[in-house]
């Protein structure tokens, strides 16, 4: 489908000219085993409607009562954003009609949420910048519905209420992102941290992490903040970004051709990469919001607060600082070995069963890393132990392999599930000491290439890398290197 007169594109340098204003709203399932306000399971993927009751379906004289666990993982949540966690919250009715929601209202927390005023460190480019959190209130989830056989054959749309009811948890942002790599490090950076925290399990196939991103432009400088439009339930990082993109080149397009922003819901279209219109804009006052009376207000004592920090994990921020103090690695490999917490785990494992902390950091981040993306596993199914790998490094250390011959031993370990030791001694690759040999070897490489000798005595120092790594060759890298430089330098001066 074309583009409408006015959703012309933007001249590139129009572009330039424009600034974006962004503000998330992440929802986040929390990790409970129950529903939010009744026993129901809330495991995902039962067959449809298999895990609902009278009270998450709505009916008539069922009550609703807090999940306790629940209420836990949301001030723990709370927390770790460094939101203030409010004495006093409560609990409202959000009404609105829709098929999955049998109810007919939404329990949301409205004018007194769990917790406000908090923020996060995001980094871009180097470059560190914090972003505000304006508070963060729990809810419960809808039911899905799915629509069969459309467009073309008989059409059915059925409901599964499996969802409905499920504990979330949702965090506002204060507008203050600018681009879509802001945006896209702001949630990638909550993630992390509700995965840390354990608070959800941000699977974002099934739904448990997915934000609605709002967001306007403005000509930079200007004082004010531009109209903004919202784009819904965005289920993953690629879609957030790519909505960004469209839904801020749209916006500057319209502005550039003497348009008006009208603020409204918009949808992204996947199949046809665009941002499309839902519906118009919804108020608060359209929601008809009122106390819940079938719930009681929470209160949270001091005593609360301070057993919920009591519960609280390292952080990653807090682990990246402690990895760089402890260990002397880089910030580059602490980033990486703090991504999750299993992986900051094996490190530290590693590093505990002797492993040198600056190798271990450095295998881990390359060759493991590698090898379990090619595999498509995950840390925690890695064939290679801690343990295994520090053995292996200590062998590449103390110089019985070489680093080159200890790649070798890894790939297998990683396949086979063996110790470094077996395999060595299998595939005799210990590494060759023995000066004797070597030398034999590097006579019989300068014997060979004649032409190689008279360029390195007539001052062509480069052709002495070529002399190496022939000897290199000839021992299957097996080849203590400083010894082989050594001998090579002594029998090309002879
Ligand atoms: P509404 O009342 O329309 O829901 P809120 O003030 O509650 O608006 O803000 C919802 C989200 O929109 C927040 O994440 C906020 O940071 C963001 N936001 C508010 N104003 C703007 C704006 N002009 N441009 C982009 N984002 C905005
Ligand atoms: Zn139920
Ligand atoms: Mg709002």
């Amino acid at each position: 489908m074309s583009r409408t007169a006015q959703e012309a594109p933007a001249p590139p340098e129009a572009l330039a000219r424009y600034e974006a204003v962004i503000g998330l709203e992440v929802h986040a399932q929390l990790q409970t085993l129950t529903k939010a306000f009744c026993g129901c399971s809330t495991k995902f993927g039962g067959a449809p409607n298999s895990n609902t009751c009278p009270v998450c379906l709505g009916l008539p004289g069922a009550l609703p009562v807090l999940n306790r666990r629940a209420l836990e993982l949301a001030l723990r949540a709370s927390m770790a954003i460094g939101c203030k966690i409010q004495e006093r919250s409560r609990f409202a009715r959000k009404n609105y009609f829709y098929p999955d929601l049998p109810k007919g209202y939404q329990i949301s927390m409205y004018e007194l949420p769990l917790a406000i005023e908090g923020s996060i460190e995001i980094e871009v480019e180097g470059e560190k910048k914090r972003i505000g959190i304006t508070r963060l209130h729990m809810e419960d989830d809808a039911g899905k519905s799915l629509h069969e056989g459309f467009p073309d054959a008989e059409q059915w749309s059925h409901i599964d209420f499996n969802r409905c009811g499920v504990p979330l948890i949702e965090i506002v942002s204060e507008p203050d992102l600018r681009t879509p790599a802001e945006a896209y490090a702001y949630l990638n950076t909550l993630k992390q941290i509700l995965e840390y925290t354990e608070v959800s399990d941000c699977n974002m196939e099934e739904g448990s992490l997915r934000c609605d991103a709002n967001v306007s432009v403005r000509l930079r400088g200007a004082p004010k903040f531009g109209t903004k439009a919202e784009v819904k339930n965005l289920n993953s990082f690629r879609y957030l970004s790519h909505a960004l993109e469209y839904e801020i080149e749209r916006q500057i397009g319209i502005l550039e051709s003497g348009g008006k922003i009208v603020q409204e819901t918009r949808l992204w279209n996947v199949a046809a990469g665009r941002t499309e219109p839902m519906r118009s804009k919804e108020f608060a006052h359209d929601y008809r919001y009122f106390p819940d009376p079938d719930l009681l207000p929470v209160s949270i004592s001091a005593a609360a607060i301070e057993e919920v920090r009591l519960s609280m994990p390292e952080l990653p921020d807090a682990k990246v600082a402690r990895f760089l103090r402890d260990y002397g690695i880089t910030s580059y490999d602490a980033g990486v070995l703090t991504a999750t917490r299993a992986l900051a785990d094996y490190f530290e494992a590693a590093v505990k069963a002797g492993a040198p902390a600056k190798a271990a950091a450095n295998w881990i981040s390359v060759e493991l890393l590698r090898r379990l993306n090619d595999a498509g596993k995950e840390i925690a199914e890695c064939p290679v132990a801690p343990a295994a790998l520090a053995e292996l490094l200590g062998k590449i250390e103390k110089g019985e392999i070489t680093a080159a011959s200890g790649k070798k031993v890894f790939a297998t370990m990683f396949e086979t599930g063996k110790r470094a030791a077996e395999i060595i001694a299998a595939e005799g690759l210990a590494q060759i000491t023995d000066t004797s040999a070597i030398e034999k070897i590097a006579r019989a490489v300068v014997a060979k290439s004649p032409d190689n000798v008279a360029k390195y005595r007539s001052g062509n120092e480069g052709v002495f890398k070529f002399f190496v790594g022939q000897v290199m060759r000839e021992t299957r890298g097996q080849a203590n290197p400083q010894l082989v430089n050594e001998i090579v330098k002594r029998v090309l001066a002879e």
